[in-house]
């Protein structure tokens, strides 16, 4: 079965509320939907989520947008579909770098060959290792009051697992949150920590120190990306569990942290990784050096959490939950059957391909308009 065409379409679908990170607040996201077709007249979706612009890496969802029109439809169109692994191949060969974009036309097209045999994405990566996944929420508004009442709300409705989203302001700020919601929260509570690369190495070790006392079940990304080094540093001085996010998008990159031990723990992501593909490999190179993984998000519709879940579904490496929250963050979604959240958790999705039907009509409301 070959491909025939490929559509690309912007969205911009508003937040709950404002959402804060070391890099900026975002009042909305930004949506790249993808839609692949076959000669059978079937299709595959992908998605592709950034930030507010370049801010999470270099890409935007318009850059991906002119990647995938200009430099990786011609490497896809009139190509079979069972050759998925191949035309990643030659992407990755034509192509450098520009991983969401990839990641998306690799979504839709597992998509699109589940859809062709009847078999949900998750099948077709190894099948099931769980019915559901521990669900973390990211509490990013900076108010204290503010994210206690928030995290209440949410913990009564069976929910467990909070991430804090630090390294915006003055740290001692960030020890002051994580502390009030230990201690209003209790022990119950998981607790983690993401500070995006907000911090230097001296920093990192002095704030993560003093956050001991409330045990985090982890500290994300807390230098730059590039700073491997300084990531082993902070891992060696702190007993909390350090976990690379930024700092891991390539097999390669989680080959380098692997060998100078800088984590002890990785967050996947589909997009910021290319795909399916080079995030299996990824968690098989965790699994070899026995690194537990996580499962993040950059916030996508029920589009792109489908995908990441049936990932996370199929990967025996993820044993701290997942981010999944991406349709509870947003105002609105685009498709006529949502992800389904119970009890803190996510619910493994059923059906052909992402098991996904999108909203024709809401695909309308937030699609740009120039
Ligand atoms: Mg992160």
């Amino acid at each position: 079965m070959n491909i025939t065409h490929i559509e690309t379409l912007l969205l911009d679908i508003p937040t709950i509320r404002p959402h804060s990170m070391s890099f900026g607040t975002i009042n909305a996201v930004n949506i790249l939907l993808i839609r692949v077709y076959a000669e059978n007249g079937l299709d595959g979706i992908g998605e592709v989520v950034t930030l507010g612009g370049p801010t999470w890496s270099e890409e935007t969802v318009e850059t991906a947008k002119v990647i995938i029109e200009r430099y990786l439809a011609p490497l896809v169109l009139g190509k079979n579909l069972l050759r998925i692994e191949a035309i990643v191949e030659e992407m990755d060969r034509r192509v450098k770098g520009n991983l969401f974009a990839k990641a998306g036309i690799e979504c839709a097209l597992f998509d699109l060959l589940g859809k062709a045999y009847n078999l949900p994405v998750y099948a077709l990566l190894g099948g099931k290792c769980r019915e559901r996944v521990p669900l973390s929420w990211s509490l990013a508004i900076g108010d204290i009051e503010a994210e206690l009442e928030e995290a209440r709300r949410l913990m009564a409705r069976g929910h467990r697992i909070f991430k804090i989203k630090t390294g915006v302001g003055d740290p001692e700020h960030d020890i002051e949150r994580v502390a009030a919601l230990r201690t209003t929260l209790g022990e119950s509570a998981d607790l983690r920590i993401d500070a995006n690369q907000g911090w230097d190495v001296a920093t990192a070790i002095r704030t993560i120190r003093k956050m001991e006392p409330y045990y985090l079940t982890f500290a994300e990304q807390p230098v730059p990306r590039w700073d491997i080094e300084g990531l082993a540093e902070v891992s060696r001085a702190t007993t909390i569990p350090i976990m690379a996010d930024e700092s891991i998008c390539t097999p390669q990159d989680a080959l380098r942290v692997t060998r100078q031990r800088a984590a002890r723990i990785f967050s996947l992501k589909l997009t910021k990784s290319g795909g399916f593909l080079a995030t299996k490999k990824i968690a098989a190179i965790a699994e070899a050096a026995g690194i537990p993984c996580y499962v993040g998000c950059m916030i996508e519709t029920s589009v792109g959490t489908a995908a990441y879940l049936h990932f996370t579904i199929s990967a025996r490496q993820v044993s701290y939950g997942c981010e999944l929250f991406g349709p509870l963050l947003l105002q609105d979604d685009i498709v006529i059957n949502p992800v389904r959240y119970t009890e803190g958790h996510i619910e493994a999705p059923e059906g052909p391909g992402l098991g996904i039907t999108l909203d024709e009509t809401k695909i309308r409301k937030y699609c740009r308009s120039s």
